[in-house]
């Protein structure tokens, strides 16, 4: 590696200047690329910082690193040196576990007053209410967003939405955006995230120019912030967004806001305004169970490009096995379904394990011996103590044969280990065990179809 750093040496904060540009940068990317490809490739890059000439970026997989590095590497290389001059090499690492937040230098010298610079960010025509997917667990959030976008005044304000991360919260926000819109042409409509109202406020302040500011989002008719969090521990800024939050609310226009946590959960904000917020209706979205996670595909399949062919047991497949959040569910569907696309290929199970491979091995779940007796005892309706016995009757003797032939085949575990779990069993009677149940596989349907049921409700 060829960076001019000191060994052991911390790399330097990105400064909010190159959060702007990246900023730019990725918007000159969205609208050159497509919002697909976008959302699919270049939306999980996250910027870690600029050194020298390099700049610094993370993909959340290999696979995807080395995507950008082949199709966007030389793109980005001009986009960013068009804005900030002597950038030459576009680095892409690769940082398991999703983007990492990266901090707003402390610096506020660094900030750039662009006053060109819109203060709402776009609202994405993509995001809407007719796509996005209802179930129980996010069933308040779209009502009460169905009704902040309706032409009445609704009934409560502000609207506080909360969720982990990649639930829904942004998508809705837009929702409300482009359904008021449709409504009311004329409405003025700020959105904008939490930290684009620090970064402007504070440039605003710099540039003796926070009247105008004021007065641009005391002018909105609705005014969105996603992600207030991040305001934690901003004074300042704090006090600003407390106005705002005031003379918005009592003049009677709409506020939505949304934050990764609810109101009394969030620390390092004051304590008038967590009030203030919770002051309207506070509405949760909780995690997509299977039934929505498979609603939810099922629409995203539906509304691939190029109309590819994902079969049921892909779908399902995925569905078993991203659980997290919506986020990782869709992008799992979009590289599933461009890769397929790209190869020429079509969408297979097995295609769609090799594809996501590095993602999968990131959600697996260690199966236990444990997970085993219990599922495979609740199976056959036995008590666990039936299994590790020394009974040897039919009934109990065949599922226990059963559990151990699973924990061979779905755990890393020896023979000898799997027959002290089972209450000090001799290793060749494990051998035995499997070798039975493979051969009776082959004869009798019925146990068959048990190992193949339980297998893949252990294993997904
Ligand atoms: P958050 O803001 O809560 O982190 P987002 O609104 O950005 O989450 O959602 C992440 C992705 O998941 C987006 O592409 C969004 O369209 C999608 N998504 C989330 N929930 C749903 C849903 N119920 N129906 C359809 N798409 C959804
Ligand atoms: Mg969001």
């Amino acid at each position: 590696m060829a960076h001019g750093r000191l060994p052991g040496a911390e790399p330097a904060a990105a400064t909010a200047e190159d959060r702007l540009l990246w900023e730019q940068v990725r918007a000159a990317l969205r609208s050159e690329s497509g919002a697909r490809n976008f959302e699919t490739w270049l939306a999980p890059l996250a910027f870690l910082r600029c050194e020298g000439a390099d700049v610094h970026l993370a993909a959340p997989s290999a696979f995807l690193a080395d995507w950008v590095n082949t199709h966007f590497a030389e793109r980005l290389r001009q986009l960013w040196a068009q804005r900030r001059p002597g950038s030459r090499h576009v680095i892409v690492t690769v940082q398991a576990g999703g983007a990492p937040v990266v901090g707003i230098a402390a610096n506020s010298a660094d900030i750039v007053p662009d006053t060109e610079m819109a203060l709402s960010l776009p609202i994405e025509s993509r995001y809407s209410f007719e796509n996005f997917v209802v179930g129980k667990s996010n069933e308040l959030a779209y009502n009460a967003a169905l009704a902040v976008a309706a032409t009445g005044t609704p009934g409560f304000n502000p609207l506080f939405l909360h969720s982990t991360t990649g639930l829904g919260k942004t998508h809705l926000m837009h929702a409300i955006g482009n359904a008021l819109q449709a409504r009311m042409p004329h409405a003025h409509i700020i959105y904008m995230s939490a930290e684009k109202f620090m970064i402007e406020f504070l440039a605003a302040l710099r540039a003796k120019d926070s009247i105008a500011f004021k007065q641009r989002l005391r002018s909105a008719d609705l005014l969105m912030v996603d992600d207030v969090q991040f305001i934690a521990g901003k004074e300042s800024t704090q006090e600003e967004f407390f106005h705002t939050m005031n003379e918005i609310i009592s003049s009677g226009k709409r506020l939505v806001l949304s934050a990764d946590r609810s109101p009394q959960n969030l620390e390092g904000i004051q304590e008038r305004i967590l009030s203030r917020m919770a002051w309207g209706l506070v509405a949760d979205i909780n995690p997509a169970d299977y039934e929505l996670r498979l609603n939810i595909l099922h629409a995203k399949v539906a509304a691939l490009p190029n109309a590819v062919a994902v079969p049921d047991d892909v779908i399902e497949f995925l569905a078993r096995r991203i659980t997290a959040n919506v986020r990782e569910l869709e992008g799992a569907l979009n590289r599933v379904a461009a890769y397929a696309s790209l190869v020429n290929q079509p969408v297979t199970l097995e295609f769609a394990r090799a594809t996501l491979a590095d993602l999968l091995r990131a959600h697996e779940r260690k199966l236990s011996i444990d997970d085993i007796q219990r599922k495979v005892a609740e199976h056959y309706r036995l008590k666990l103590s039936d299994l590790l016995c020394a009974r040897r009757a039919r009934e109990v003797a065949r599922p226990r044969q059963v559990a151990m032939y699973l924990a061979k085949k779905l755990t890393p575990r020896s023979l000898p280990e799997i027959g002290r779990r089972f209450g000090g069993r001799d290793h060749t009677t494990v051998m035995h065990a499997v070798k039975r149940i493979e051969e009776l596989r082959a004869l009798d349907r019925e146990l068959d179809a048990d190992v193949v049921l339980l297998t893949r409700q252990l294993d997904g």
